[in-house]
């Protein structure tokens, strides 16, 4: 068949290309943002406080059981200032997921902090406890431990709990991308001293930008409130005892959360349904979706990824910037299905390029089960990849999981990727 496509013109395609484009995750519109959004611009509270503030910390504190939810600019921010009140000083070890979005692990680096990537485990793709381990056998002085909840699949967070407190190290969750999963019963986000949560645009509940930190402590969450408005002493001027920022939530924004919140069970079950569907649609293919342990956990399914077995890759080499494969017949590769996904107008993702694979972080340690602790260059040993996380990375993606996609919509992904296996 002759279909248009953007990029090519006229030329023959399998499907017809969609003509509006179907993202990986998009913001999804109720009808209430634009309500507490108006109600703080009537009231004029277009500022960093407001009932829309008041009101969101309240929801998610009593959401995820926390006693403390902080309303603050991003999850970055959030994990920033989780970092400061774990004490990190210039110079202290923090343990980090190795597989994950770099905002996990630059707020270490911005109190001049060492991260210490740690490898990734093939059963939820999170944070590999035996290499946690490990990583203490050889820095031992190690004061804290960040553990992201990837794609919302719970990391093994008993393990790692329980490892941070027998080294004395504090845990602190990043839970961004897993708002309303839970774990043994008990919402992420929780199970850290600090912990940090992201409203960013393509999250499961969105406000533009946004993000809180969770805690119990109330003495935490006051610090975090305060050094979020720049220090501001309670004195009749400004008063300045200590190293302020301006991190604190927008009433508006916090509109936007607002109206969204109540649609946390909706989304997920949405997400959920997208997850089924694509992994009974490609289980006659050589491929897995992204694991989790349904015994002890119920993740929120953000986004729906998969992984090529082995021996059903064809030939992929990516550099530091540009990707190429050599099609093969029954076998495919992930750079092969984002850019026939793209050729549609559907939008995939690579999965998050692991850390210590970054050139910015290249010279940090970097501890796989049983290695010995020194950063590594080299992605390949013997053709194979050298660890877990740049093995998921090697072979999966994120699968377009946007919860306005229809179930037909979805059906022709599925026949698209596979295409990519014939
Ligand atoms: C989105 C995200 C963040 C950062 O949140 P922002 O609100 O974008 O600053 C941190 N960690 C992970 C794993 C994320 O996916």
């Amino acid at each position: 068949m002759l279909y248009y496509s953007m990029n090519e013109g006229i030329v023959k395609m399998k499907f017809k290309p969609f003509e509006s484009k179907i993202w990986l995750s998009s913001p999804t519109r109720h009808e209430e943002e634009i309500d507490f959004v108006r109600d703080a611009i009537d009231k004029n509270w277009v500022t960093t406080a407001g009932e829309n503030i008041n009101e969101v910390e309240k929801s998610i504190a009593e959401l995820t059981g926390c006693k403390y939810a902080v309303g603050l600019s991003c999850g970055t921010a959030s994990l920033h200032l989780c970092v400061k009140l774990a004490g990190i000083k210039p110079g202290d070890y923090v343990m980090a997921s190795d597989m994950t979005f770099d905002a996990t692990v630059n707020p270490i680096v911005y109190e001049g902090g060492i991260p210490v990537f740690i490898d990734t485990e093939y059963d939820t793709w999170n944070m590999d406890p035996v290499a946690l381990e490990k990583a203490f056998e050889i820095y031992p002085q190690a004061k804290a431990v960040i553990v992201a909840n990837l794609y919302g699949t719970p990391a093994k967070l008993d393990e790692i709990s329980e490892i941070c407190k027998r080294h004395g190290a504090v845990l602190i969750e990043d839970a961004a991308e897993s708002l309303g999963a839970t774990y043994k019963g008990r919402q992420t986000g929780t199970f850290g001293t600090y912990n940090a949560i992201s409203f960013n645009g393509n999250k499961i509940i969105t406000g533009s930008s946004g993000g809180m930190l969770l805690t119990d402590s109330l003495e935490a969450a006051n610090k975090a409130r305060k050094w979020s408005t720049q220090s501001r002493e309670a004195a009749p001027w400004y008063q300045h005892e200590e190293l302020g920022y301006n991190y604190r939530m927008s009433n508006i924004i916090a509109g936007v959360v607002r109206g969204q919140l109540p649609y946390l069970e909706q989304h997920i079950a949405q997400k959920k349904a997208i997850y089924e569907r694509y992994k009974e649609g490609l289980k006659d293919l050589p491929v897995a979706m992204n694991p989790f342990d349904p015994v002890n956990s119920v993740p929120n399914y953000w986004l729906s990824c998969m992984i090529i077995d082995e021996n059903s890759m064809c030939r992929q080499a990516r550099s530091d910037r540009d990707a190429c494969y050599s099609s093969e017949p029954e076998k495919s590769c992930p750079t092969e299905i984002l850019e026939t996904l793209a050729k549609y107008n559907v939008e995939g993702r690579p999965i998050w390029k692991p850390m210590h694979m970054q050139p910015m972080y290249r010279m940090n340690p970097f501890i796989v089960r049983d290695g010995n602790g020194r950063a590594r260059t080299n992605a390949y040993i013997d053709g194979k990849a050298a660890d877990v996380g740049m093995d998921i990375f090697n072979r999966g993606l994120c699968l377009p999981s946007d919860n306005k996609m229809t179930p037909e919509q979805q059906d022709i992904i599925i026949d698209i990727i596979h295409s990519c296996f014939e």
